[in-house]
């Protein structure tokens, strides 16, 4: 269980004991001699040299003569060059400051300018974000660990003059960071708790939220003649699903966007089995598919006004007497015949048929597709930017702008015939790894063979969904990426 928070915001608030945290400078904390009567708080922070860098924070417990146990300054750097996502961190360097308290009060007005609603509910979100810890499986704490399973919630009160606003802007925040939290908990769970079955049923509870969710079982699947995404599936004991949300929130005829995830709950790499070392880290292979769910709920959450399609290949990769092999031919449910070379290069298979039959029942604005795709993307950008690949201009422009808004960045990656030749084989229309060279690359040519013109990109978050560094908005393994990113897209894109 992560801290929970009651967050209120207010135009002036007496203060009243447990923590104050303060931005910027100690004269923003309100009326002079309210908070700070005996000027020791201004004191202190000339004595530890606090200067307002941003995100530099100086704790000063039990200040004599304050009304207040602790008060907190926090810096900011310069606040004229501010962007949505420096305040999600300053609220994360915050709350990391924060654990074990009852009750905090934010100064947010910054030496005494304004900082309006959005930034006071960006502050919040950073707090929702920051704070979060998965800890289900942890039966012990230590004496030095913060409060975390404390059923009572941190009462924040946030001071700022733009409080009517603030709260407006901040019951986005929360269908936001509910989303977030929502993927970091799926990708954080282990597989043996999380198979397709049950990740299924995670899609299937967004239904309380207006979200239609069907479930398609493998039967269905093979009536389909999904037999890509089938094969992948055929050497676990747990079957296979195949998710479909769709949140309706447009008009009824207007065409939908749509997002596809790769749910590959655990991959061992069948019969191209991986080494051990590390292995446990491929419960984390359903990345994209978290985010996805993650960000159907956060449109379902804020009632987003456009029509969107969720859907999740949700398959085990695991090498038993029944895996497919190095050499099988399937067919996909394109009709397009695939040469499996290597066992492990599972992803694009059953994101091939979850493409194939999203642009075809759907037809759809666009088509995103996440996934943990390739370790080659790892090597190009580290765990810095997710791989972007496109076949639209237009599109992909906007995810980059949108990565930059939400500081979950993209970096757009070539696609071209010379790579899409290196996916031919000799046997059947194309084979499932095109060597070690631009192996994210022609991965994303595979995916290309699937959407026909649809607009469509690709976004390969091997480096960021899960191991990557932690900061202030993000101090778990699971980190949630993908979904701020593409609400922010619809956000600011598609929403009537
Ligand atoms: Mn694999
Ligand atoms: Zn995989």
């Amino acid at each position: 269980m992560s801290q929970k928070f009651d967050v209120n915001f207010v135009k002036a608030q007496k203060p009243a004991g447990g923590i104050a945290v303060v931005l910027q400078a100690p004269e923003a904390i309100g009326a002079p001699g309210e908070v700070d009567p005996a000027g020791v708080v201004a004191k202190a922070a000339e004595i530890g040299r606090f200067r307002a860098k941003a995100l530099k924070t100086l704790d000063i417990v039990a200040p004599h003569g304050s009304p207040f146990d602790r008060i907190l300054l926090l810096g900011l750097g310069d606040l004229a060059k501010m962007a949505a996502h420096d305040w999600l961190k300053a609220g994360g360097a915050a709350v990391a400051k924060l654990r074990d308290s009852e009750s905090v009060t934010v100064y947010l007005d910054a030496a005494g300018v304004e900082v309006g609603g959005q930034a006071a509910a960006d502050f919040a979100l950073g707090l929702l974000l920051g704070a979060y810890r998965f800890e289900t499986y942890k039966t012990k704490k230590d004496e030095d660990e913060p409060r975390t399973n404390n059923k009572k919630p941190t009462k924040v009160t946030i001071v700022t003059a733009a409080a009517a606003a603030a709260k407006k802007a901040y019951a986005e925040s929360e269908a936001v960071a509910s989303g977030v939290l929502l993927a970091r908990d799926l990708v954080n769970e282990p597989a043996n708790v999380l198979g397709p079955v049950e990740f299924a049923e995670k899609a299937k509870a967004l239904e309380k939220l207006g979200v239609e969710v069907e479930i398609l079982t493998e039967r269905e699947m093979k009536r389909l003649g999904m037999a890509a995404l089938l094969g992948v599936a055929q050497g676990s004991e747990r079957p296979p699903r195949l998710a479909i949300m769709q949140w309706n929130g447009g008009k009824p005829k207007d065409r939908p966007v749509a997002f596809v995830g790769k749910g590959v709950v655990f991959d061992t790499g069948g019969i191209s089995i991986k080494p051990a070392a590390g292995m446990e880290e491929m419960k984390g292979d359903m990345g994209g598919a978290a985010a996805v769910i993650g960000l159907m709920h956060v449109l379902a959450s804020r009632k987003a006004k456009l029509n969107a399609v969720g859907i999740l290949g949700l398959v085990e990769n695991m090498p038993d007497g029944n895996a497919q092999r190095p050499g099988d031919i399937v067919t996909s449910m394109s009709g397009q015949t695939i040469e499996v070379i290597n066992t492990d290069a599972e992803g694009r298979l059953v994101l091939c048929d979850a493409l194939w039959y999203c642009n075809d029942r759907f037809k759809p604005q666009f088509i995103i597709d996440l996934a943990t795709l390739t370790g080659a993307v790892m090597v190009a950008l580290g765990s810095h930017h997710a791989g972007l690949f496109s076949n639209d201009d237009t599109l992909a422009a906007r995810l980059t702008a949108a990565g930059l808004a939400s500081n979950e960045r993209v970096w757009r990656m070539p696609l071209g015939k010379e790579y899409d030749k290196m996916i031919d084989s000799k046997f059947a229309d194309m084979k499932n790894t095109g060597g070690r060279y631009a192996g994210s690359i022609t991965a994303a040519q595979f995916l290309q063979r699937f959407v026909k013109d649809a607009p469509w990109a690709h976004i390969d978050i091997a480096g960021t969904a899960m191991g990557s560094p932690t900061d202030e908005i993000n101090q778990s393994w699971g980190s949630g990426f993908g979904v701020r990113l593409l609400d922010e897209l619809v956000r600011t894109n598609y929403e009537s």
